[in-house]
């Protein structure tokens, strides 16, 4: 042993200690996903409702997309062989950009090993293309972007208070004059379920002469005609630079990408890091994607579903007095506020009741907004919210249930 390992291993194990002293250790739930009855899940031979999941509409079940994928694996093999740029693009990567460029109505796209890699190595890229950038970053902005935003030379971040236009004016004003400037915000908040008026940020960006990114994230597959996400919806995707998105989520797949002007996705295609020097996305993920993606494009049944689903569960919620936080989407938090009392919700809700929701805690909340963070599916039944509500009614502590009173 020398004494830097010595004294890493120490360290490790003096922070771990703490994250079980606060209650905030992680342990993932290993749950076994039965694609055939999708939102029940096994777990340590038991069935098991998951109310967190973030296949939003059940995509990554759906046969269709299934079949995709195993025909593409069959064609083509496990993996891709090699990163974009050494034998690693294939036609149905090509397709599946150019169906993401049309869904967003931009000129083109590109393809990420996730959508944190496409935050992370998109905005890093973007912001080093001109000296002395100013980035507007909403105060809630994801980890992937902040992790895309920081640390780089001649880049300065201002943060403004989450979703307040006054605040991002005023910040704005105050960037120095002819300074390139770009302001960088999410569509659907994750954690509080809250939506951005992208169409005012547009409003102000071009009073300013900033740019845009938008992560759409929680959106895409889930709002506007197409599922082109909320700025489809608001009619405004042709007013953003560059929009990001997922394939994990209301794709149900996995894998990220940016659209945007030919010459930005160019740009970032040919300087990404991130892109660059990283195996391609297995073919067989990309069919399954494109397929997913072309299903969703055409049929609003899935999200007209999941939005029923939402409102029903959050009328049940409501009515039987449960802390459940004002939301204007799909993602219903369920206020606890307590770091340890959270984790002890979780756990009596899988032991007693057999249902898993996931306990969210600091640092991806602040401290004190401990919460549960549920979502309806367009799979889950009447029956699924009502044995929900009872299981919320017993497990929740007395101060949270106060809370809501
Ligand atoms: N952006 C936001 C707002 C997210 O919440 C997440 C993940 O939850 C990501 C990006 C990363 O997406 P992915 O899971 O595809 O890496």
């Amino acid at each position: 042993m020398n004494a830097t390992r010595t004294a890493f291993l120490s360290r490790c194990r003096q922070g771990l200690d703490a994250l079980r002293a606060e209650g905030r250790y992680r342990e993932f739930a290993e749950l076994e996903r039965d694609a055939a009855r999708f939102p029940v899940y096994r777990r340590q031979g038991r069935d098991v409702t998951v109310w967190s999941s973030n296949d939003y509409l059940g995509m990554g079940r759906h046969p269709a997309v299934i079949a995709a994928g195993q025909a593409a694996l069959a064609a083509h093999g496990a993996g891709a062989g090699g990163t974009r740029n050494i034998s690693g693009t294939s036609p149905l990567h090509a397709a599946l950009e150019a169906e993401l460029a049309s869904l967003h109505g931009m000129e083109a796209a590109l393809l990420f090993a996730s959508g944190y890699v496409a935050n992370q190595s998109a905005l890093s890229t973007i912001l080093s293309a001109l000296p002395g950038f100013h980035v507007l970053s909403d105060a809630k902005n994801h980890a992937s972007m902040i992790a895309g935003m920081r640390g780089l030379p001649g880049v300065t971040r201002h943060i403004f208070r989450h979703n307040d236009l006054a605040d991002l004016a005023a910040k704005l004003r105050a960037v120095p004059e002819g300074a390139p400037r770009i302001v960088v915000f999410e569509s659907v908040y994750s954690m509080d379920g809250d939506i951005a008026p992208i169409g005012a940020i547009c409003d102000l960006a071009e009073q300013y002469g900033a740019m845009t990114y938008c992560d759409e994230v929680h959106a895409v597959g889930l709002y506007g005609a197409t599922g082109g996400g909320i700025s489809e919806r608001d009619g405004v995707a042709h007013r953003l630079d560059v929009i990001e998105g997922t394939l994990a989520k209301g794709f149900g797949v996995v894998g990220g990408y940016v659209a945007g002007r030919a010459e930005v996705v160019d740009h970032v295609r040919s300087n990404a890091s991130g892109l660059i020097f990283t195996t391609a996305l297995p073919p067989a993920t990309v069919a399954a994607a494109l397929e997913s993606v072309r299903i969703l494009r055409a049929d609003g049944a899935p999200r007209l579903r999941m939005a029923a689903n939402c409102a029903l569960l959050k009328r049940k919620l409501d009515e039987a007095g449960l802390p459940r936080m004002p939301s204007e989407s799909h993602i219903i938090p369920v206020m606890v506020g307590d770091a340890r009392a959270v984790r002890e919700v979780a756990r009596r809700l899988m032991d007693e009741f057999a249902i898993y929701a996931t306990p969210i805690n600091y640092p991806t909340v602040p401290r004190g907004g401990e919460r549960l963070r549920l979502c309806a599916t367009p799979f889950h039944t009447e029956a699924m919210m009502d044995a929900l509500v009872v299981a919320l009614r017993a497990v929740l502590p007395a101060a949270a249930l106060q809370a809501a009173a």
